[in-house]
């Protein structure tokens, strides 16, 4: 009886001595293989077993490694391998009911599958055990101990097992998780260096501490070289502090902006840059990534070469047949006079048109770089209303359309580029023909309003729907439809433009049947 209780006894001590070997050298090492074949090989050699398999679970309780121990060797099979380990047989029954399980001879369980090595009369009857690991309540894998007697595992055997499992769970999970880190890891890495796009990563002072390989590519400047570099010296000198984006950049805004970077041996490229705050580690960093927009650069100087290939090649012939056309009237004899004059007429008006629309596309152009206006006169909005209706009233006659004035007495004299807030008004004016059925009304009038003049052009048209009251005011925006025929989209985008460079506003109230009535104030000073 005594000598029961000590062997009893030395068996828990050496089952404590195990475990706590076993923890150990689990705590040892966080790749996941080596953790694997470690507690495969402690359980089976400790136990007495001479097989055993280890097989790792993700969240989703699919095989994700596994490791197989016969006669102290280690191998990995492969994911189909674990797959099939686990879809039949001792493991996949241990997964799904998530408990133990003692089988003390294979050839009377059925939870025993039996593969065609396996078979009873080749390698005999065994006995198995079989725990699942745990981590947090979660399963995170599957132990099997096989041994070539029956009846050879007991439930000693079983809790001993169950202790190296418990221990085994944690460090498993332990090791997947940081596998998986290491991959996320690898991936960011690989975008990094694979991008198309130069990225950089920077302490706050814009120090580099990393480069992919087309940020040296672009800067024409080796690792080393930008590694002693900070952004302040790529980008142009004028280029803001970045300092002044600290406060966006901390609450983790995107900091955008156009610059050039500067290249050693060859011109300055112009780029996008974009900034955002990201943790490396522990610690804040920033990501600067720079977008190559030498291509769109090209294209707006092209824009802008051709907007004065325009000014210069189509103005001032224009401007040479409307005058010849002047002098030609002049010298038409009297009694021709008549006959011509309507046909003249068409040509001033038509050549007329020409060089307002020319002369919008190239404001739209100076406006949008912020050029201010600089020739303002002083006009009353009678004389812009009456300008604008007269170029305007042929057209709106061809149509059989009610062109009207409404004008409040002594209105102000306000002070404007002329020739552009007409060209506004005539742009309005003639939208509302071109948009108006025939026989339709419109009305161009003007009022004061407190500081401010203000204009309108009304009419009795298609009207346009609530959507795209402000849409209209963008660049090549147009309305679909019948009721529309086809335009460029500039003109209101012009307008828009002209009326704010004056320090006004300009919309339109509209429903749909009823009409449309485009409004701008322009203020008095
Ligand atoms: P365009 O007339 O050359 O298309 P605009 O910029 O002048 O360009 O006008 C933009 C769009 O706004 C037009 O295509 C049309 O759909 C709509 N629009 C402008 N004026 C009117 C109007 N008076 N009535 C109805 N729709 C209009």
């Amino acid at each position: 009886m005594e000598s029961q209780a000590k062997q009893q006894d030395a068996v828990t001590r050496s089952s404590l001595a195990l475990l706590l070997d076993i923890s150990r050298e689990l705590a040892a090492s966080l790749d996941l293989r080596t953790v694997l074949a470690r507690v495969l090989l402690l359980s089976t050699v400790n136990v007495g077993a001479e097989r055993g398999s280890l097989i790792v679970l993700n969240d989703k309780g699919q095989p994700v490694e596994a490791a197989l121990a016969i006669n102290g060797q280690v191998f990995h099979p492969t994911v189909e391998e674990m797959q099939s380990i686990l879809e039949r047989g001792l493991a996949g029954w241990v997964a799904q009911h998530r408990q133990p399980a003692l089988i003390a001879d294979t050839r009377e369980d059925e939870r025993w599958t039996r593969r065609p090595d396996d078979a009873a009369e080749r390698t005999g009857s065994k006995s198995a055990v079989c725990v699942p690991l745990f981590s947090s309540g979660q399963l995170t894998g599957v132990l099997t101990l096989v041994h070539a007697q029956t009846g050879f595992f007991t439930s000693d055997h079983l809790t001993l097992l169950q202790g190296i499992a418990d221990l085994a769970g944690i460090a498993v999970r332990n090791a997947h998780l940081y596998r998986s880190v290491q991959e996320a890891q690898r991936r960011y890495h690989e975008l990094f260096e694979d991008s198309i796009d130069p990225i950089l990563i920077t302490d706050w002072e814009g120090r580099i501490l990393e480069a992919n390989r087309q940020a040296q590519v672009v800067t024409a400047c080796p690792l080393e070289t930008l590694l002693e570099c900070s952004m302040h010296q790529l980008q142009s000198p004028q280029t803001p502090p970045l300092s002044q984006y600290f406060q966006a950049l901390q609450e983790g805004q995107t900091v955008h902006y156009e610059t050039e970077l500067q290249r050693q041996g060859s011109s300055a490229l112009p780029v996008e840059v974009y900034i955002r705050r990201v943790m490396i580690g522990e610690s804040p960093m920033l990501q600067w990534i720079l977008r190559d927009i030498s291509e769109r650069k090209q294209l707006d100087t092209l824009r802008d070469d051709l907007s004065a290939m325009i000014y210069h090649d189509l103005r001032s012939p224009l401007a040479n047949i409307i005058s010849s056309l002047d002098i030609l009237q002049t010298l038409l004899p009297q009694e021709a006079a008549q006959t011509i004059q309507p046909v003249f007429d068409i040509a001033v008006r038509a050549a007329e048109r020409l060089q307002r629309l020319i002369s919008s596309l190239l404001d739209i152009n100076r406006l949008e770089a912020g050029q201010p206006i600089i020739n303002k006169r002083p006009v009353a909005p009678h004389v812009l209303v009456a300008e604008a209706v007269d170029a305007t009233h042929t057209l709106a006659e061809s149509k059989r359309q009610q062109l009207s004035v409404a004008l409040e007495d002594d209105l102000p004299v306000i002070s404007v580029d002329v020739d552009m807030i007409r060209r506004v008004l005539i742009n309005l004016i003639e939208n509302a023909i071109k948009y108006t059925p025939m026989q339709g009304a419109i009305e161009v009038g003007s009022r004061r309003e407190g500081e401010m003049i203000r204009f309108w052009v009304r009419d009795n048209g298609p009207g346009i729907p609530q959507d795209a009251l402000e849409l209209i005011f963008e660049k090549f925006n147009r309305l679909q439809g019948e009721r529309y025929p086809k335009g460029l989209g500039l003109g209101l985008a012009f307008c828009r433009l002209a009326v704010r460079a004056h320090g006004g506003k300009i919309w339109v109230e509209s429903a749909l049947g009823e009409g449309s009535n485009f409004i701008f104030i322009l203020p008095l000073r």
